[in-house]
């Protein structure tokens, strides 16, 4: 596994859980207003000179039992890393709770984890109504893959939530209602606001962010869609 990061505390990543976080490098879509482009790009993870090994994560987790709840795994996109489900299980035989992050083009990979019992929580990434734009996400996504995820992550049983960073260019209160069908009956769907201040596409650095009661707005109109919905 690929770590370009690690955070050793959180209060606000993992719901109402103490946490570190493990920032995997490497991603398979080039969201135009990513703000973790040093962890998604090649060029410049390979300018990255030190990554941590994950036995300096685990001799951390080992000192942490009984302090730390649960481990955030985040990227990047986590699922790139073919050893994804070999670390879960190192981390869940120290006894702590595992919480992944993923943008959702991968459910063969988010299968095997259910199928082995291996995660606490997912956050699963609804970017745009179907299909994807490939001026939000850089890629051609099979939107059959997303469908897929999302199936897996309403039936898993497990605590989830979807998150959507939304912007005005291109999340209109339609766009939101489409992207509400796909996830109807979620039980809980977090608007995230894009923020401009670092963006992959340097373009998208000039655009518009949602204000505060734009995005409280917005919230009130999509209720039907999830029983939680919550605005960052
Ligand atoms: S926003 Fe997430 S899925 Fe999109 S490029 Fe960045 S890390 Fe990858």
């Amino acid at each position: 596994m690929l770590i370009t990061a690690f955070d050793k505390f959180t209060t606000l990543d993992y719901p109402n859980h103490l946490a570190c976080i493990i920032f995997t490098g490497g991603c398979n879509l080039r969201c135009s207003y990513c703000h973790n482009a040093e962890m998604v790009l090649p060029k410049m993870l390979s300018k990255i000179d030190y990554t941590i090994p994950f036995e300096t994560v685990l001799n951390f987790l080992e000192s942490r039992i009984g302090m730390l709840d649960g481990v955030v795994i985040c990227g990047g996109e986590p699922t790139v890393q073919y050893d994804l489900p070999d670390r879960i299980d190192d981390i869940k035989a120290l006894g702590f709770k595992v919480k992944l992050d993923t943008n959702g083009t991968n459910p063969s990979m988010l299968a095997k984890l259910l199928e082995k019992n291996c995660l606490d929580y997912v956050a699963m990434d609804l970017k745009d109504s179907f299909p994807y734009r490939k001026q939000l996400v850089g890629v051609n996504v099979d939107q059959e893959k997303i469908k897929k995820s999302i199936d897996l992550v309403k039936n898993s049983g497990i605590d989830y939530e979807f998150r959507s960073t939304i912007l005005p260019a291109f999340h209109t209160l339609e766009t939101l209602k489409k992207m509400g069908e796909i996830i109807k009956g979620a039980k809980k769907w977090s608007l995230q606001r894009f923020r401009n201040k670092k963006t992959l596409d340097e373009i998208f650095g000039g655009m518009g962010e949602f204000k505060g009661s734009e995005m409280d707005f917005l919230r009130s109109q999509l209720g039907e869609y999830a029983e939680v919905i919550e605005v960052r």
